[in-house]
């Protein structure tokens, strides 16, 4: 089915009856950068307006009955603070055994970038920050390079919360099990984008179980959000031939964020 035609009160009432059908979770490709952000907008506009969102996190006040009952069919609560705090002390999966810290996000829960990964590594275990050591750090750099930095302008967490040991695959138990947390954030962020980096997000956040080279160069959308994928800098680390495609999936994202605050200080 294409969505090129729709007008975006089309495209808004499209997406509620597909969110009513899939619970939520919709995926649309092959959208022009423009179509998707005008879809994305007036979704978060129909679902601002029926109080179906918190747009900030910090507002406890925007807290509606109707999403706190998604929150709690999940056994989470439904402010972000308390999302944070629930996960810290979470249990639900094996992988609890075996971490030292419960890695829930990095940057500015203000962002209108997401950047999504797969699962924290060593570094990440040692001090429950998102993507530090030299793949945080490349990150950094590539969205640097693009007048986006974490501290004021992107919001960075994981698929699973917790590192899988010896930085094994996620399982598919455990990706089921942890990400009603990322769901859930990534309602009460309410980002402009989400930038899928690495495989098992792209997987998660397009629905698609293809490889990251054939999902590269669209744009999906996951709860109302454009979705743009690209390679994990971890992978770059180790593979600088795909440093170009990433910069590229950069110019790509830009597109589908046409007001990006660029005028960041450079560190
Ligand atoms: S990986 Fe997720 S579900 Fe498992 S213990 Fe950690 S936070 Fe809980």
């Amino acid at each position: 089915m294409t969505n090129q035609g729709l007008t975006p009160e089309e495209a808004a009432r499209y997406l509620r009856q597909r969110g009513e059908v899939t619970g939520g979770e919709i995926f649309l490709s092959g959208l022009s950068a423009r179509k998707a952000l005008e879809l994305a907008r007036e979704a978060r506009r129909v679902a601002r307006a029926s109080g179906g969102r918190s747009v900030d996190p910090k507002d406890d006040q925007a807290t509606s009955p109707t999403e706190t009952s998604e929150g709690e069919a999940m056994g989470m609560t439904a402010t972000y603070d308390d999302l944070r705090a629930q996960a810290l002390v979470c249990r639900l999966c094996g992988l609890a055994d075996t971490r030292k810290h419960v890695v829930f996000s990095d940057g500015n829960p203000r962002a209108r970038l997401m950047v999504v990964g797969e699962a924290p590594g060593a570094r990440e275990d040692e001090t429950g920050r998102a993507f530090v050591g030299p793949a945080g750090k490349l990150l950094d750099l590539l969205l640097a390079t693009v007048g986006l930095s974490r501290e004021r302008s992107v919001y960075i967490c994981n698929v699973l919360k917790c590192r899988p040991p010896g930085n094994r695959d996620p399982l598919p138990e455990e990706i089921q099990t942890c990400t009603p947390y990322l769901r859930r954030q990534i309602q009460l962020i309410a980002p402009e984008a989400i930038l899928a980096v690495g495989s098992f997000a792209a997987r998660f956040l397009t629905g698609r179980e293809e490889s990251l080279g054939r999902l590269r160069g669209e744009v999906y959308s996951y709860q109302g959000v454009p979705v743009v994928v690209t390679y994990h800098p971890a992978a770059l680390l180790r593979n600088s031939g795909w440093t170009r495609a990433t910069w590229d999936d950069l110019q790509f994202l830009l597109q589908i964020m046409p007001e990006t605050d660029r005028a960041v200080t450079p560190d």
